[in-house]
């Protein structure tokens, strides 16, 4: 199987799924065209994912999902302006964008089941989909045993940021999906040897953040979002007005890394 077939493939599930539009909301499209990249199962920056100071003993290694994984698909689905515009205005999320981050998953969770599926249904190797396996554990609230923003920085997608979004070369504003699969495919390339490259640092993403949750003053660039405190303005303010829906995003919109490689500063 050739990777550029299964792009084309995913781009036609894009445009054909129901489920990539909101009708309630006259949204077309939730997401546009993706980027794919490819990770080395056995990359040793998988291994360093168990590192207690990166995620954690809990962190299963492709392998551990899928004996005799050789690769890791790793995809980022980038919002449409029209959800992206929506939310450039300050304070509470626009309901375009809240729908995209519920509705959106619905659509991710459909999107990785459909490779899994085609990848299966080729009988040229098995796929699996760690975020639709049933040992997918969330541990201590806020890490678990894979993370898909970690995959596709190994897989070359993108580098992490101030606001821990990882900034791909469509931005940060959107979702990421991986696939865990025993075909061969040609590892990518990561043009980046910094953890933040893509990152400038200019701090707009703090302005934006209506729990302000994100600051320079924390000494690893890395923790420069405090995850605890996103995630309580998430569930006391957003999930009692936006149940089931209760995305932010205002750090990924209406900054310059919202949907390309910010300029250097
Ligand atoms: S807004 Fe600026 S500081 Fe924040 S993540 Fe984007 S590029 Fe980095
Ligand atoms: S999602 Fe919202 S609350 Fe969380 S860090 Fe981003 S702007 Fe702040």
């Amino acid at each position: 199987m050739r990777i550029e077939n299964l792009h084309s493939e995913i781009k036609s599930y894009l445009d054909s799924s129901p489920l990539n539009r909101v009708e309630e909301l006259a949204i077309d499209r939730i997401f546009t065209y993706p980027l794919v990249a490819i990770a080395g199962a056995g990359d040793p920056l998988f291994k360093k994912m168990k590192d207690p100071s990166v995620i954690g003993e809990h962190f299963l290694l492709p392998e551990e999902w899928l004996p005799g994984a050789e690769t890791v698909i790793s995809y980022f689905i980038p919002f449409s302006e029209q959800i992206r515009k929506a939310n450039r205005k300050s304070g509470l999320p626009a309901k375009e964008w809240v729908y995209g981050r519920y509705e959106g998953e619905q659509f991710n969770e459909s999107l990785r089941k459909f490779i899994v599926d085609y990848i299966n249904d080729t009988g040229e190797g098995k796929a699996l989909a760690p975020m639709l396996d049933n040992r997918f554990q969330i541990v201590d609230r806020l890490s678990s045993n894979w993370s898909e923003r970690h995959a596709a920085y190994i897989a070359g997608l993108g580098t992490f940021s101030l606001s821990r979004s990882l900034i791909s070369s469509k931005g940060c504003a959107g979702r990421y999906g991986n696939i865990i699969t025993t075909i061969p495919f040609p590892v990518t390339a990561r043009a980046y040897s910094d953890l933040y490259e893509h990152c400038n640092f200019c701090g707009e993403c703090i302005k934006r953040c209506p729990a302000r949750a994100i600051s320079m003053s924390v000494p690893d660039r890395g923790a420069g979002m405090e995850k605890e405190v996103c995630a309580n303005y998430s569930r006391d303010v957003l999930f009692p007005r936006f149940n089931p829906r209760p995305g932010c995003g205002k750090c990924q919109t209406a900054v310059p890394c919202e949907e390309r490689i910010p300029d250097i500063i």
